[in-house]
């Protein structure tokens, strides 16, 4: 959205004005803010990729392309265009641990060395290597771009390698850097301050994804994925007058976590939790805390909600949880090791206890309240069902 943004901005005639007065200022607010903010939030990938920008836009401002072939604005431009997409995609690569590795910092230090290495390719003893860079294997370039021919394949395989890598691991960061690849191919088609809005808008990509991330992680709990506690207290505030919550608590949770481990308690949490994510009726699933989750039916009185609930508690009893046994090898044996524990198919239940508000207007931390007082009593009359507040 950012990119079509910019593009929409830089097309429209009524604001070019405007544009060529802000551009000079654009890139060192945009780049300026993410540096900071990736520094403060400790990404190092995401201050790299303002850096590698910055200092590219810097480079193609410093030295204009034009003129014929051969003059140093055109060499810079070449091998800015052909470096930059590389480096990009180096860092989509790297993760804050691999980082501090051999192989992170030998990254890190080529991309610090390239302007080191520009400035030795301008002079003359390396022409040859420009001219490669400059024309590659078509010769004269191609007409519906200014990128020359090793840059667009080096954008090429940029792209697919930064894709590849949020096929992998899909957070924001990561999409980010492929937009940011995007707009640094759009940059460098344009020229003047077109140039310099897509690089810095790149930057913004950057700094949005920082803030979108930060926002996931204090709304969405980490191992199930559901949004969290804080998410419901913000749901709270914008209920309809009549709604209904669900409080739901695992049963005998705690003897699960000592006779099979904490670790296989987290995966029941998973399964729980992705179950929750498939109750109908528009119910919307929360985790409380802990072992208990919330279910909040905007809209719907508790007897609307009811069956929606039972149909969760049916669910959840019939689904079969395996645990592995504990003494189950780290490393996979060669022959087939019969597990004295084995495997064990467990069977989780969850009780349920239901509120909506007695009367319009009423806090909803009450209704909370009520919906626990009606899941211990679920408790108490036997575990593995629904009560519904009195
Ligand atoms: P009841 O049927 O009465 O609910 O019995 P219970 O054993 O489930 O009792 P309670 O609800 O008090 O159990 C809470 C336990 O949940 C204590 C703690 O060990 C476990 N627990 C809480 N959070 C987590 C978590 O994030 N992961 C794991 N593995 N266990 C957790
Ligand atoms: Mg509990
Ligand atoms: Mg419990």
């Amino acid at each position: 959205m950012l990119l079509l943004g910019a593009t929409v901005v830089l097309q429209s005639a009524s604001l070019r004005a405007t544009i060529t007065a802000f551009a000079p200022v654009y890139p060192w607010l945009a780049f300026g803010a993410g540096i900071l903010l990736g520094w403060r939030f400790k990404r190092s990938q995401l201050v790299f990729a303002a850096v590698v920008l910055f200092a590219a836009e810097r480079a193609i401002v410093a030295f204009p392309a034009t003129g014929p072939s051969g003059t140093t604005g055109r060499m810079v431009f070449a091998a800015v265009a052909f470096l930059l997409p590389l480096d990009l995609a180096a860092l989509a690569w790297l993760t804050e641990r691999s980082m501090s590795s051999w192989a992170g910092r030998l990254v890190l230090g080529l991309i610090l060395g390239e302007p080191l290495a520009i400035a030795l390719l301008v002079r003359p003893e390396l022409a040859s290597l420009a001219q490669t860079l400059q024309h590659g294997i078509v010769t004269g370039g191609l007409p519906w771009t200014k990128i020359p021919p090793p840059a667009l394949l080096a954008f090429l395989a940029a792209i697919a390698l930064a894709t590849l890598r949020f096929v992998f691991r899909q957070t924001v960061i990561q999409s980010s850097l492929v937009w940011t690849l995007v707009a640094a191919f759009l940059a460098l088609n344009g020229d003047g301050p077109r140039t310099t809005v897509y690089l810095a808008t790149g930057g913004l990509v950057l700094i949005v994804s920082l803030i979108e991330t930060s926002h996931r992680m204090a709304f969405s709990d980490e191992l199930t994925g559901l949004p969290s506690r804080r998410a419901l207290t913000d749901a709270l505030i914008r209920l309809p007058e009549m709604y209904t919550i669900a409080m739901i608590d695992i049963d005998h949770f705690k003897k699960l976590n000592d006779e099979h481990g904490h670790a296989a308690g987290d995966q029941v949490l998973r399964l729980i939790g992705s179950t929750l994510t498939r109750t109908e009726g528009g119910g919307r699933p929360f985790r409380y805390g802990g072992e208990e989750f919330a279910v909040l039916f905007p809209g719907k009185s508790s007897d609307e909600a009811l069956p929606y609930l039972e149909d969760l508690r049916e669910t959840i009893e019939a689904s079969s949880f395996t645990v592995r046994g504990r003494d189950r090898p780290k490393v996979r044996p060669d022959k087939p090791i019969r597990s004295s524990g084995g495997r064990k198919k467990l069977s989780i239940t969850v009780s349920i206890g239901v509120a909506e508000p007695e009367e319009i207007g009423v806090d909803p931390e009450d209704v909370i309240r009520a919906a626990d007082q009606a899941l211990y009593r679920a408790k108490r009359g036997g575990r593995n069902r629904v009560y519904v507040a009195e």
